[in-house]
């Protein structure tokens, strides 16, 4: 087997489930070995009844009491029965598996292992796991991964499809040099590859992961440094003299620029008209105004003569700045001819647009990442802006750059990094930073609540309604999940539409379909759909100040950054606005990360506390994501190893710039592998 084969070289995997992994993004042998364990389950120590803590994953030992009875309440078929081990009692149940009645007798002695529930009948067990005890003891404390995954997907038949290809696969040969690898203390990398998904204990996994990430940052820097190298040295080609055009546009904006927007606009117009090209990060908390500044750099950069072009991350994003710019320039009489391009259009409509650019009839194309493909060409390209810039955006950046001459490169992010890591991260641009928020804006009043709480939550939202707000309902998940207990979209959404009739409410994921997503994004724009229940998918850029409240279901499921992500929705009018995140945790303490959103507003002071809180090496606890997420490594608790990687990929840079030396040309065919997996189009 290579590690290029289709996942249905694997045994066990057909067609069907072929089209299971395609929705995780796997298609290969060597894509799962990339999809790393989203957490691992460590196999506990058998408790006695009487002191295992309920809400957790347990094992006890138990006798049975009776003989198994097969119970026809529900739709599904339960087995059940009750266990004893001297210190106290518990039910077992499992579902749809009818023939346990004849493997478990009265007075048998097995170990059972699930999670431990109370109910007005006692303590149980549903779906507990099995064991004979002398099976037990062989897997006792030894870690399982846990994968992240679809409906028609167990995470057993991932996890044994890693296994084939751990065993089976050529996997490919360690490509550092034996001295580097010393240096930095690296673990070999196949062994890594092996223990990410199977670690013999935590040591060995620590090991493995700080080897991951390790590459994933040393390839990436490498990839920067060469973007540096190449454009450092740009003359401005398309120099801007006109400002009348954003003149106009900030006089009349409904509102006056702060003093951090004016500051960061000066820095652009200094740049453009300057001797060399721009290069230039905007960064600002979510809903510190960033939109505007990319206004007005793409009318100048259109009055000037030039073609702009505007990258937004997701469809939903790139359709909403079309249509407030268009707005806008009418509502000016600006004459911008403004452009879109999306991947869901229609070729003939994709045909059109590209035309029209190829033409320079279209002054401003804004799009997603369809606007790099290889058929788009401009007449005459001066800028680029990208908004929320994201984890691949360098490659993306220069792919869009690279149909204009040295274009003038304007990337927005609300990722409220250090500068160090900044420095580290966006070597190649010089950065603004936007720190004040409008002034005049209510800060969110936010609440922490438990799930006894959450039925005077959705009270509150429904009051908020009647007073004409909108409200966001945020989710886990898109589906029922194997891998994870959370809540849904589809399964709120649907309680959600009973529970606030005659107000109407939607879902939104990332697995609908594109013109699907942009009606239910147009009709909660509008107003038409008054509740929007939602993935994360919300998280980059949406604008809809009339939407006053949040509630984030499961909020301990995610991090720290992304919760502050998804708060920057709301907060956005003048009226006060409500963030509610619901813990369903059910752990008595306080979630720590809440407290911080609960008591914080300023996306710096919570990415600091998110460091502190977090440490170096907390990586059992929830995943960073949305902006600059690696696939393991996180820029902030692995700082150290993003330093490390940086100062090893400078290293070697200064010592063999082409990467031509022998010791070097392994490195040289991963780093051509890496770049050609960024510039994979949908990345
Ligand atoms: P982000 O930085 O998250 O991209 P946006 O640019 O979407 O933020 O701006 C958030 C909201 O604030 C928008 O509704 C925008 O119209 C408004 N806004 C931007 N600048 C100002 C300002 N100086 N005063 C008042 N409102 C502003
Ligand atoms: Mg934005």
């Amino acid at each position: 087997m290579r590690l290029s084969d289709p996942v249905t070289s694997c045994k066990g995997i057909g067609p069907r489930t072929a089209e299971a992994f395609c929705r995780l993004g796997i298609h290969t042998a060597g894509d799962l070995l990339r999809h790393y364990p989203a957490r691992y389950d460590t196999i506990g120590q058998v408790q006695p009844i009487a002191e295992a803590p309920e809400g957790k994953v347990v094992s006890v030992r138990g006798c049975l009491s009776a003989e198994p009875r097969v119970l026809r309440t529900g739709r599904k078929p339960a087995v059940s029965v009750a266990a004893s081990d001297g210190s106290g009692r518990v039910s077992l149940v499992w579902f749809n598996q009818p023939y346990l009645k004849n493997v478990l007798h009265k007075g048998d002695i097995r170990i059972f292992r699930g999670t431990l529930t109370r109910n007005r009948y006692g303590l149980s067990l549903i779906q507990p796991q099995i064991f004979r005890a002398e099976d037990y003891t062989e897997i006792a404390g030894s870690m399982r991964p846990v994968y992240h995954t679809v409906k028609g997907l167990s995470g057993r038949l991932i996890a044994s499809a890693v296994t084939q290809v751990l065993e089976e696969a050529d996997l490919e040969p360690e490509y550092y040099p034996a001295d580097m690898r010393r240096k930095e203390s690296l673990a070999e990398r196949n062994f890594a590859l092996r223990t990410i998904h199977f670690p013999g204990n935590e040591e060995a996994l620590k090991m493995a992961r700080d080897r991951l990430v390790f590459d994933e940052f040393f390839f990436f820097i490498l990839a920067m440094r060469a973007l540096k190298s190449d454009r450092s040295k740009a003359a401005n080609g398309f120099p801007c003299t006109a400002f009348s055009w954003s003149e106009k546009l900030i006089s009349g904006l409904p509102y006056t620029l702060t003093e951090a927007q004016t500051e960061a606009w000066e820095d652009i117009r200094r740049d453009i008209s300057g001797s060399a090209a721009m290069n230039r990060l905007i960064q600002g908390d979510v809903g510190s105004g960033k939109t505007v500044l990319a206004l007005l750099s793409l009318v100048t950069a259109a009055e000037n003569g030039y073609q702009a072009a505007l990258m937004a991350p997701t469809e939903v994003l790139a359709r909403q700045h079309y249509e407030k710019f268009v707005k806008l320039f009418e509502e000016l009489s600006l004459p911008v001819c403004v452009g879109l391009l999306t991947g869901s259009m229609t070729p003939a409509q994709a045909g059109k647009v590209r035309e029209q650019t190829a033409a320079h009839e279209i002054d401003l194309l804004i799009g997603t990442h369809a606007l790099i493909q290889d058929s788009v060409s401009f007449a005459r390209l001066g800028l680029v802006v990208t908004d929320e810039q994201h984890r691949f955006g360098v490659r993306q950046r220069e792919a869009l750059s690279q149909k204009g001459g040295e274009v003038h490169v304007l990337v927005m992010s609300a990722t409220p990094i250090p500068r160090t890591l900044a420095l580290i991260l966006y070597g190649d641009l010089d950065i603004s930073v936007i720190r004040t928020r409008p002034a005049g804006r209510l800060p969110v009043k936010n609440a922490v609540i438990r799930p006894e709480d959450r039925p005077r939550a959705l009270k509150f939202i429904r009051n908020q309604l009647e007073q004409g707000r909108q409200a966001y309902v945020i989710c886990p998940l898109v589906e029922e999940s194997e891998g994870m207990q959370a809540a849904n979209v589809a399964d709120t959404a649907a309680e959600l539409a009973e529970v606030f009739a005659p107000f109407r409410t939607a879902a939104l994921h990332g697995r609908m379909r594109p013109e699907e997503k942009n009606r239910v994004m147009e009709e909660f724009s509008s107003g038409e759909i008054r509740v929007l229940v939602s993935t994360t998918v919300v998280e980059v850029g949406i604008d809809v100040p009339n939407a006053s409240v949040m509630l984030i279901e499961g909020a301990e499921h995610f991090g720290l950054a992304q919760l502050h992500q998804l708060r920057g929705r709301i907060g956005r009018g003048k009226e006060q606005s409500y963030c509610i995140f619901l813990d369903s945790s059910g752990d008595e303490e306080e979630n720590p990360r809440l407290a911080v959103l609960g008591r914080e507003n300023d996306g710096f002071v919570i990415a600091e506390e998110d460091l502190k809180l977090r440490g170096p090496g907390d990586f059992f606890g929830v995943r960073q994501s949305g902006t600059l997420s690696f696939a393991i490594g996180d820029i902030y608790t692995d700082s150290a190893v993003l330093q490390r990687a940086a100062a090893a990929a400078d290293r070697i840079l200064a010592e063999d710039p082409g990467l031509e030396k022998e010791e070097h040309r392994q490195i040289r065919r991963k780093y051509g592998e890496f770049v050609s997996f960024l510039c994979q189009p949908g990345l």
